[in-house]
């Protein structure tokens, strides 16, 4: 491929994505394939000769985009959006076409340096504690995903907690969260070899959210058997109904306890960009470490982790290697030290057109339109008294949760299922405290008030037909 070739097929391949955001409006947004729906529809081999790109994109159009769900499309409102953006494309393609390999500072300098000083104006912009930024000792790392960091948070815990102890201790280590908390942390234990994950107990009458006082009793229980508490994990927005961990008051048991506490942001994080929500954030400093994904809600494709620890040498303690092939005279700043693989890729592109091209201004007021779309769907549910809002959650971040207001388990799934079977939206359920409850999620990149009528239009008139088959 020559360079004019390629310049041709590139403008053909960005005239055919900007095709694809403008008409996304004419696809099913939940896919309503088959399972091996693509086998049949393909050759069976590799083709011999090569083929051009027209040929591609015409078999993209007619067999690959009935088997995607469309995440980008504005009616999208499933689990928590992935959005993304002209920019963030635009750097995507700029970091395949580099297609460096990033593992230590000499294999790319820019790589390692623009990292750092993206996480530094990212932290800065989320308003995050001095002593996370690079000025204050902490040190910014882009992992692929939170479940990634939350890892990483553990093995750094439990080197710092096994540090001077008898390697046998490490069957002793224990773990914290709450029942909200994302099924990672689980897989975190799973992958560091953590016996003990202690899952702690919510409740709706508080917001279903981890309190310290449980916390501390559990810690207690276990230091009286002899175990060895080491980490706990608090979320600000959980997963199920965007609940907020109390920091401050967990990040001081944390603290007393001599526990590492990580902070999962992985959803609501980029909110801290908004001064008249930074309150959810408040006692960050008592965290050993954070993380929030603006894959999620940031503007920025698939994948960017944003992780943030302020004393990075228990994280390097653990993954810290170096074979004799990667020695050099900076080993020191290399961010293979701070992740599990070796090659990364150079994510932070993505991140700094991001923020240049949107401006921390301009994503603020992406995200104010998010909480103008969420005040709009709850005022629409105010008026509906066949629905409520799920008791024990506050709608917040983007995401609403609703239930049935006569919970019936079996109806709700139904009309879940009819409501996306429609193909005009998508959206999840959860449970909480055993009930069936939808959650719609404001986190594609161009939904705006009329996707959510147009939304709300749907969920209607599936309980308009319920209610008219269940009077014939
Ligand atoms: N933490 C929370 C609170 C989440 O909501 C999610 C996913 O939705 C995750 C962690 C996992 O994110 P990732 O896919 O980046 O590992």
């Amino acid at each position: 491929f020559g360079a004019e070739e390629w310049r041709c097929l590139g403008h053909q391949l960005v005239d055919w994505l900007a095709d694809y955001q403008a008409g996304i409006g004419r696809w099913p947004v939940r896919s309503q394939v088959s399972p091996g729906y693509l086998r049949p529809l393909l050759p069976a081999a590799a083709p011999e000769q090569p083929q051009g790109l027209d040929a591609i994109l015409s078999d993209v159009t007619q067999h690959i985009l009935p088997g995607i769900t469309h995440w980008q499309s504005p009616s999208f409102f499933a689990w928590f959006g992935a959005n993304t953006s002209p920019p963030s494309q635009l750097a995507e393609m700029l970091c395949s076409a580099l297609n460096v390999i990033g593992f230590s500072w000499i294999s790319s300098p820019a790589c390692t340096e623009l990292e750092a000083i993206c996480m530094d104006w990212l932290g800065q912009l989320l308003g995050l504690p001095p002593c996370f930024l690079s000025a204050g000792g902490g040190t910014g790392v882009i992992q692929s995903t939170a479940s990634e960091a939350t890892l990483v948070a553990l093995l750094a815990a439990k080197a710092r907690a096994l540090a001077g102890r008898p390697p046998e201790d490490a069957s002793k280590v224990v773990a914290y969260c709450s029942d909200q908390a994302h099924s990672s942390v689980k897989k975190a234990c799973m992958v560091a070899g953590v016996q003990h994950l202690r899952v702690l107990p919510t409740h709706a009458a508080q917001q279903h959210t981890l309190q310290a006082a449980v916390l501390e009793a559990a810690v207690e229980a276990d230091r009286a058997a002899g175990l060895l508490p080491c980490y706990v994990v608090a979320t600000v927005g959980t997963t199920s109904s965007c609940a907020v961990d109390p920091i401050p008051a967990v990040g001081a048991a944390a603290q007393r306890l001599g526990l590492w506490l990580h902070v999962d942001a992985a959803w609501a994080g980029a909110y801290a960009l908004l001064p008249e929500l930074r309150h959810h954030f408040e006692g960050l400093e008592a965290a050993d470490s954070l993380d929030t994904n603006p894959h999620k809600g940031l503007l920025t494709g698939f994948d960017c982790s944003c992780m943030w620890i302020k004393d990075a040498s228990w994280a390097r303690a653990a993954l810290s290697l170096t074979p004799e092939y990667l020695r050099h005279a900076a080993n020191d700043l290399d961010y293979k030290d701070l992740q599990v693989p070796l090659g990364r890729k150079m994510r932070s592109l993505k991140l700094w057109f991001v923020m240049r091209m949107y401006g921390a201004e301009g994503l603020r007021a992406y995200l104010r339109n998010r909480l103008e779309c969420q005040r709009a769907f709850e005022a629409l549910l105010a008026g509906e008294p066949r629905l409520r809002v799920a008791p024990g959650t506050a709608p917040a971040f983007g995401l609403v949760c609703f239930q049935l207001s006569r919970p019936d388990e079996a109806a709700s799934e139904a009309l879940l299922e009819a409501v996306n079977a429609t193909g005009k939206v998508f959206l999840v359920h959860t449970k909480l405290d055993g009930v069936h409850t939808w959650r719609l999620a404001l986190g594609s990149t161009n939904t705006q008030r009329c996707h959510v009528e147009a939304a709300w239009a749907v969920i209607q008139q599936a309980l308009d037909n319920r209610e008219q088959e269940q009077q014939q």
